[in-house]
């Protein structure tokens, strides 16, 4: 079976990538699997681009072989776009999210409506060992919510409410996030492309 590594560390993120990939007969094996988590990623990019294609790159030049990394991040417009590509960063790493999930909506509290509106985005990168780079992009929209809700997922999704579901994306179930997600959008079309250029 052929081995792809993702570059990343987060678990919640990969086991996105292979419910979202399922059944394509790749592994997608992550840097824990590999052994790889004490290499120094320095993420210091200024886009979700520029920050995918270092994951990608930086793993890429170790181990030779092609490797796929995702940037992606909460884009609240009240906020100016923040956190945007300091999403994972925001109030500190290891604050639990429900105190970032709490500021955001303390944030917006005079904002209604459509002054509520947000969205997720990733960038997904694909390096190969020659310097290659191919990217695509995912995003959804959505508002923030007045108070968090639903357990699935990971993060920021108790607070981003989709309008058209009238429920977060951590009270959807994960298939059906993953349908509809900026990860699920931006990772379909990475493979489209990668299939494209047969190197899938
Ligand atoms: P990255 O690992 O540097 O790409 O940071 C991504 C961060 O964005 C995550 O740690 C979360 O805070 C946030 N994020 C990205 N995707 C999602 C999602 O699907 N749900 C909730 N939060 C997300």
């Amino acid at each position: 079976m052929k081995k792809v590594i993702v570059a990343t560390c987060n678990e919640d993120k990969m086991k996105e990538i292979r419910e979202i990939l399922a059944g394509d007969g790749i592994e997608y094996v992550s840097l824990n699997d590999e052994n790889l988590s004490d290499i120094p990623i320095i993420e210091n990019g200024s886009t979700f681009e520029e920050n995918a294609i270092i994951k990608a790159k930086t793993i890429s030049e170790v181990t030779k072989s092609m490797v796929i990394a995702d940037d992606s991040g909460l884009e609240v417009d009240y906020m100016d776009k923040a956190p945007g590509i300091y999403s994972a960063r925001f109030l500190g790493e290891d604050t639990p999210y429900t105190v970032k999930n709490n500021y955001i909506i303390d944030q917006l509290k005079s904002a209604k409506g459509s002054e509520r509106s947000a969205r997720f985005v990733c960038v997904m990168a694909c390096v190969f060992p020659d310097g290659k780079v191919i990217t695509t992009r995912g995003i959804v929209e959505g508002r923030i919510a007045y108070e968090e809700k639903g357990n699935n997922g990971f993060g920021y999704d108790p607070v981003f409410y989709l309008p058209d579901r009238g429920c977060t994306t951590a009270q959807l179930p994960p298939e059906e996030k993953n349908l509809i997600s900026h990860r699920g959008n931006a990772l379909r079309a990475m493979y489209e492309r990668l299939k494209g250029e047969k190197i899938l």
